[in-house]
């Protein structure tokens, strides 16, 4: 009956404001986040669930916002309707708020759309005078109890509302303990906690220099004002940046009832999750303290018990609370963090929100939730976030480890995080070294300022990559994602020495020398001194992930392959389930140490006869390496193959050369100390061949396409090293599908003409070897001009290939090797501007990494658009390391592309990111 009268007196209050600004939890819903925030949500739908929550209500995030517009005033009707839903609140419990003989006190926290753990102020025991204290002893009987809730709530709100230091009561507080002999807060007596409250008090009323309100209403009206001005603290502005959470969302505030878990043995509070957060088990997590309050868990001052252990200590409340947890689960459909507290025996849920928890946990969670009914397949893929997936298959550091190593001084310096993955090695800083030391067994890191075409034979042997400089898309970045090895690259904190075989930490004293250990953390661009020990992970064993991906397998569009230069990454793309290779990079293969003195002559000819030598020596070569890729993708049991790419060489060539600067340090060194004619001759003719080579804008000179028009014989020899591997596979009985392709294409005539030489060397292939091998052709889609043309290119391709590393670069002129280092992340991070108070942002992301939509995007949808066009069957992918980033993933199936290739380790990845791109789809679609 008084229930019903006061609930009309809230409706006459909405009545006669502008808006509805309070809600009890018992009007609201899980849908309304955004206006009641998300713990308002959460004990909202556990009221209407019928579950035991101390009755509250909660002012929405719109009243947040509009104290901020009105000059911090609550806008009008609000504390009207605030003290109605006090009222219904009252007579839910039966307690009066600053009552004498029951009083209700409330504990008023925040709340905002978006989790900000601990960004925020809380206020508890609110409503305690020197009156409602009384009550409150006469109720309980336990003076100490009254007393101690009192000098609580002082402490809160003086530092919260007053802005108190905090210190101050703490060195009060020392002295009781001191004087009574207390070894903790909880051994203070009764009658000590009494005089306390009046120190407290006084210290307050110094502090803020007003008398410290005895009034509730006050009490109340400061509080909520206290947490609306928390919303724009400092922390909680910071943590909003860091996280991308918009600063108009406003926070909440809830105004609940307080349930006392220190009010003897029969009492406690805790927390719990419903499954194991770290590997997702179907075990309670958890632990509580009896006689204790919620900050009394999180201080740390008292061991909590594990919640299983609740069986023993309260059986009944274990008993109800497994079954709450249970229909909480039942009812999300998802994992829970809970809070709870028990008041003489009876159990109060405080909260209950989606848990966090690590990839393994995430992975598990969702196959097991669908084994047991509780969701779909396609929410199963919904659930877990792709990045989830890539952290599952790398090595990573022991968490534990890591924070000491921390905490020990040990973190140098922090890079790009340019690969995933965690290692350790001792420190070597050149590529020579390296695969000596590698090949020897021992784990090593190699360090190099940045590295080149040249350094990847240490490359193939280091346990990671560690730069100074260049960013995500480097070459070491691309080679170490290739390789699925750690890479911090851009570290710009450190000085690398190669002549002195060391590096150099800024602003600080520490040396790293060669052989000295280091640990890299790829994920997140951290450098340590020392090991940390890392924690391996084997796909082919990881159940729960491969039963999650076969489930995308059956609802994605999108092909996924992978971009792998040598037979050993193509192995691994194809267990990791790739279906073809989309990119073999064949520059790489000239680079191993037997065959790039045989390039280098081919580079220095002074004939065509001398460069015919050079390239009939690496004919075969090549066309072992085709067989190797090739077999790797053919099914050992049916003879298929799956497609596979070949690109023709593609990088300028003094990439294949040593270092104009190197060398010349080497002449001038040579001839100064005399006496090595036939040394210094030879350097001197190399000097001269690498000078005249040498270009102001490499990356838009001689290379791509270009190289192969002005030497073709280069393409000649690459063509019949792939059509004569395929004809020889072919003859064993493999079924292959070579495709060959062409870089850097800008104009039609450029691929006309490749074609042309090409269409040529097939018609000889197939005279000496009695048939014609089928082979596709076709090019990248790398440079704005090609993009704009493709209805010009597509006729003459067979497929395109977007390489949007390069069309990046060129559709930004952002050079991709040093962009990052020098302005490109502090245009993500934010520039510092003199006078502005935020740091002022230029881009969103990093271009590199994620699929800039609304540019490179644009020319993409054009040239799909175009191709199809003049081509209908022409067959589209993307080769770039936006293959393998899930948002970009997304804009590929958006954009109706066949395919996207990324790095081996990235295909589980792209398989889930290519299912959730189509899952959102459909949903667009309804
Ligand atoms: C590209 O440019 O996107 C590409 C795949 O080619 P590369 O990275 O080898 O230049
Ligand atoms: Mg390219």
């Amino acid at each position: 009956m008084t229930q019903q009268i006061t609930h009309t007196q809230l409706e006459e209050a909405v009545k006669q404001s502008p808006r509805k600004w309070v809600y009890l939890f018992s009007e609201g819903n899980a849908s309304m986040r955004a206006l009641l925030g998300g713990k308002g949500a959460g004990v909202a739908e556990m009221t209407n669930a019928g579950l035991p929550v101390p009755p509250g209500f909660t002012i929405t995030t719109e009243v947040c916002n509009a104290y901020y517009e009105e000059q911090k005033q609550f806008p009008a009707g609000m504390w009207d309707q605030a003290l109605a839903a006090l009222q219904i609140v009252e007579a839910q419990t039966g307690k009066q708020f600053g009552g004498r003989e029951n009083p209700l006190l409330v504990s008023v926290r925040s709340g905002a759309k978006f989790s900000m753990p601990g960004m925020m102020d809380t206020v508890l025991n609110l409503g305690i005078n020197d009156e409602t204290v009384q009550g409150l002893i006469a109720l309980t009987q336990d003076e100490r109890f009254a007393y101690d809730a009192y000098r609580r709530f002082i402490q809160m709100f003086s530092k919260i509302v007053l802005n108190t230091n905090p210190q101050d009561f703490e060195h009060i507080l020392e002295t009781y303990k001191q004087r009574t002999g207390a070894k903790t807060d909880a051994e203070i007596p009764a009658q000590a906690l009494k005089e306390l409250v009046v120190e407290f008090k006084q210290v307050a009323e110094r502090a803020s220099g007003q008398p410290f309100p005895t009034d509730v209403y006050e009490q109340l009206r400061k509080a909520i004002e206290a947490v609306f001005a928390s919303w724009n603290n400092k922390r909680a502005i910071d943590y909003r940046n860091f996280n991308k959470i918009p600063h108009n969302l406003g926070t909440a505030v809830n105004v609940q009832s307080m349930v006392f878990g220190n009010m003897g043995s029969d009492s406690g509070t805790g927390v719990a999750f419903t499954r194991n957060p770290s590997n997702g088990e179907h075990e309670m997590f958890g632990e509580y303290l009896l006689n204790a309050q919620g900050e009394d868990v999180v201080a740390g001052i008292r061991t909590p018990s594990k919640i299983s252990r609740l069986h023993e200590d309260l059986p009944e409340v274990y008993r109800q609370f497994l079954e709450i947890a249970k229909r909480l689960e039942a009812h999300y459909r998802d994992m829970q963090d809970l809070e709870f507290t028990v008041e003489h025996g009876q159990l109060y849920m405080l909260q209950t929100r989606s848990a966090k928890r690590n990839a393994r946990a995430a992975i598990k969670v969702a196959v097991d939730m669908v084994r047991e009914g509780l969701i779909t397949p396609e929410e199963a893929l919904q659930r877990v976030e792709p990045a989830h997936v890539y952290q599952l298959l790398l090595p990573r550091f022991d968490e534990a480890e890591k924070r000491k190593a921390t905490a020990e001084g040990r973190l140098l310096a922090k890079g790009l995080n340019a690969s995933p993955g965690a290692a350790y090695g001792k420190a070597v800083f050149d590529a020579d070294r390296a695969e000596e030391l590698g090949k020897a067994g021992v784990s090593v890191v190699l360090v190099r300022p940045e590295t080149s075409p040249d350094d990847v034979h240490g490359m193939l042997v280091a346990k990671g990559i560690l730069t100074a400089r260049g960013g995500a898309t480097s070459h070491a970045a691309v080679v170490a994602r290739g390789l699925g090895l750690p890479c911090v690259a851009g570290c710009e904190g450190i000085r690398v020495s190669d002549s002195e075989r060391l590096f150099r930490v800024n602003n600080s004293n520490s040396v790293i020398r060669e052989g000295d250990d280091i640990s890299i953390d790829g994920a997140t661009g951290e450098v340590f001194q020392g090991r940390i020990q890392t924690v391996d992970s084997d796909f082919a064993r990881e159940g729960d992930l491969q039963t999650l991906l076969g489930w995308a397998d059956k609802v994605r569009r999108l092909g996924v392959w992978a971009n792998a230069d040598y037979p050993r990454d193509a192995q691994r793309a194809v267990a990791f389930g790739a279906e073809g290779i989309g990119l073999c990079r064949t520059e790489h293969m000239f680079m191993e140490q037997e065959r790039l003195p045989i390039v280098q002559k081919m580079i220095l000819a002074r004939s065509p006869q001398e460069r015919q030598a050079a390239l009939d020596q690496l004919l075969p070569f090549q066309r072992s390496d085709f067989k190797g890729i090739f077999s790797a993708m053919v099914s050992p049991t049916t003879g298929e193959g799956y497609p596979v790419v070949i690109r023709l060489i593609d990088p300028p060539l003094h990439e294949f050369l040593p270092s104009y600067e190197e060398l010349l340090v080497e002449v001038t060194r040579l001839e100064t100390q005399g006496g090595h004619e036939a040394e210094l001759q030879e350097k001197k003719a190399m000097l001269e061949a690498v000078g005249s080579m040498r270009e102001m804008n490499p990356m838009l000179g001689l290379r791509g396409c270009r190289l192969g028009l002005l030497f073709p014989e280069i393409n000649i020899m690459q063509t019949r090293a792939i059509l004569e591997a395929a004809a020889e596979l072919a003859r064993e009985g493999k079924k292959l599908q070579p495709k060959i392709m062409i870089p850097l294409v800008g104009h039609v005539n450029e691929l006309r003409e490749v074609r042309r030489q090409l269409e040529g060397v097939a018609a000889e292939i197939a005279r000496e070897s009695g048939g014609a091998i089928a082979y596709k052709f076709g090019t990248m889609i790398e440079v704005p001009r090609a993009a704009v043309t493709a209805d010009q290119i597509a006729p003459v391709s067979d497929f395109f290939s977007f390489g949007t590393n390069d069309l990046t670069q060129t559709t930004f002129g952002y050079s991709r090797d040093d962009a990052e280092g020098k302005f490109l992340l502090k245009y993500v991070d934010g520039l510092d501007v003199p006078g502005q108070k935020d740091k002022v942002k230029i881009l969103p992301t990093n271009p590199f990494q994620t699929l800039d939509r609304e540019g490179v995007g644009q020319l993409v949808a054009m040239a799909v658009a175009k191709g199809r066009h003049t081509n209908k069957d022409i067959e589209l992918g993307i080769c770039g390391e936006h293959g393998g980033d899930p948002e970009s993933i997304a804009f590929c199936h958006e954009v109706g592309l066949d395919y996207v290739s990324c790095s081996p380790f990235r295909v589980p990845v792209a398989r889930l990111a290519a299912a959730q791109a189509a899952l959102h789809q459909s949903e667009r679609d309804k």
